[in-house]
């Protein structure tokens, strides 16, 4: 897409500092990190939602974003790292070609994830569940192959 900041730079159009690429993945350091070496692994192919990826590119996204969260711990003496992706607008997605962060993280980094802990009612967890696993599985078997 020409119009896509990320499809712009896997045409080379746009500089990044990238660091791996291989045929269906590249990965770059984000422009403002949230720790110094902050990495995005994306899709070579313009998917703007996760869910569209085919599975091979997104196998090879997490295992490309863990292994860079591990050389970040080595290298960098980060003590973990987050993988985080967000899919919508509401999720907070700001760039509409899917893509994986990887934060490595320190102990004492200062930087927290805004996690709250709702609690469901009673009966509410397993309607929850019936309902959600039956949708799933309706829709993963109308997607079988891909
Ligand atoms: P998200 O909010 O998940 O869509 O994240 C988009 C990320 O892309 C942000 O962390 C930005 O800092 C990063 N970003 C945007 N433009 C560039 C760019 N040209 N090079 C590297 N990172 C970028
Ligand atoms: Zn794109």
């Amino acid at each position: 897409m020409s119009n896509c900041i990320f499809c712009r730079i896997i045409a080379g159009e746009i500089p990044a500092v990238k660091i791996y690429e291989d045929d269906l993945v590249l990965a770059f350091l984000d422009i403002s990190p949230i720790n110094f070496g902050h990495t995005l692994v994306i899709p070579k192919e313009h998917h703007e939602s996760s869910s569209t990826i085919p599975e091979a590119t997104a196998g090879r996204m997490f295992r490309v974003g863990s292994r860079i969260g591990i050389a970040l711990k080595r290298k960098f003496d980060y003590d973990a790292f987050n993988l985080h992706l967000a899919d919508g607008t509401a999720a907070g997605q700001v760039v509409m070609h899917a893509h994986l962060h990887v934060v490595p993280r320190g102990v004492e980094d200062g930087f927290r994830w805004n996690w709250r802990q709702l609690k469901y009612g009673e009966g509410e967890m397993q309607e929850f569940a019936e309902k959600l696993s039956a949708k799933l599985a309706a829709d993963l078997a109308g997607e079988s192959g891909k």
